[in-house]
């Protein structure tokens, strides 16, 4: 079965080389363009299409696809918020497949590495003692023990920071999700309403998926009632947080630092090289300009571990497709929700 893999970096073609062999009827052919109205059509004489995070997967682009002969769409990621799912039952997609947890491991440790280089200012303190910079000026950071976290979304990721940051650093955790998880209350970690999250902590961890519950959950209203000098951590979605009112948040000092992995309107940045372009987001250019902000470019499921279980998975999908074979379950998306 031939495979267009959308967005497909030297990265991922290095990741599925490894491990095509054992999936014989899987015949994948990575491009490096993004799935969209304008390159759908490249998937002509292909049952099936793996697709990632700036994929938009839209109703659109659904209706090329289908017309080309594409059934199944298998997500190298575990967020499926790109997809149209509705148009997708509608247009008569027939599987949807993603990795569900290929390595909860690599983001609530990024995320860890994102708190850390925002409260002791790493960013700063690498390249002044690079030039020969070796004062501390304005590099004081805080203590993590006994500090208030709040997780907003106690699932796989959720619920490993969590661990790491209650057993580890001995923090004060605390935990807000729609649905309890018997492994944080084991923790000893009580779930406490989303504004005791906003009022009693000093640090904030977004954990949630992006749905139309979830977006803009960090919005003017949410920072007003935060502590000052709260730090706020997304590696979950972009658009859980309202980028402007943060800014703004961050520009009366309410905000002490905030440390991102994803940003609402990255699709056209993030993965790309555009050092030598002009940047006409002005929103991600002033967030940038802050001292007190560090955004990495939605590297945190970019592990060894992460890239050989995406490639297994996303091949094995693909191979039981191919094959007749039934999917296993927890890579199916539904289409109904
Ligand atoms: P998960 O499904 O295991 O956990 C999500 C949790 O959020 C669940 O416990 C769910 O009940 C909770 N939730 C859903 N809606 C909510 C709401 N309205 N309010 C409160 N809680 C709500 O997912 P996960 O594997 O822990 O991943 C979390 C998110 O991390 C993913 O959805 C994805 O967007 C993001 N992610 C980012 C990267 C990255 O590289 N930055 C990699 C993988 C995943």
């Amino acid at each position: 079965m031939k495979v267009v893999c959308y967005d497909c970096k030297k990265y991922d073609t290095v990741a599925f080389e490894k491990y095509a062999k054992d999936y014989p009827h899987v015949e994948l052919v990575p491009i490096e363009v993004k799935l969209d109205k304008t390159t759908a059509y490249l998937a002509e004489g292909c049952k099936a299409v793996c697709v990632f995070v700036h994929d938009d997967v839209n109703r659109e682009v659904l209706q090329i696809l289908t017309s080309k002969g594409v059934e199944m769409l298998a997500l190298r990621c575990a967020g499926f918020n790109n997809i149209d799912l509705k148009a997708a039952k509608e247009l008569g997609i027939k599987v949807i497949s993603r990795v569900p947890a290929y390595s909860p491991y690599s983001v609530a440790e990024h995320a860890m590495a994102l708190i850390m280089a925002a409260n002791r200012k790493i960013h700063k303190a690498y390249h002044r003692v690079k030039e020969g910079d070796f004062s501390i000026r304005g590099l004081q950071g805080f203590d993590m023990y006994k500090k208030v976290v709040g997780i907003m979304g106690t699932g796989k990721i959720g619920e490993l920071t969590a661990g790491i940051l209650k057993n580890g650093f001995q923090c004060e955790v605390i935990a807000y999700d729609i649905y309890k998880n018997p492994n944080i209350e084991k923790m000893g970690i009580p779930y406490v309403s989303k504004e005791e999250i906003f009022q009693k902590s000093d640090i904030i961890s977004l954990h949630v998926p992006l749905n139309k519950d979830t977006k803009y959950m960090i919005n003017a209203d949410a920072i007003n009632m935060m502590k000052p000098n709260v730090m706020i951590v997304n590696t979950s979605r972009g658009a859980i947080i309202d980028t402007k009112a943060v800014i703004e948040g961050l520009k009366r000092k309410k905000i002490g630092s905030l440390a991102i992995d994803v940003y609402e309107f990255e699709d056209d940045f993030f993965y790309e090289d555009r050092s030598d372009q002009v940047i006409h987001d002005d929103t991600l250019m002033r967030l940038l300009t802050f001292p007190n902000v560090v955004v990495t470019s939605h590297q945190a499921y970019f592990t060894e571990e992460a890239m050989k279980n995406i490639s297994e998975s996303v091949l094995k999908s693909l191979e039981q497709y191919a094959t007749g074979a039934e999917l296993d379950k927890t890579n199916i998306v539904s289409m109904d929700q």
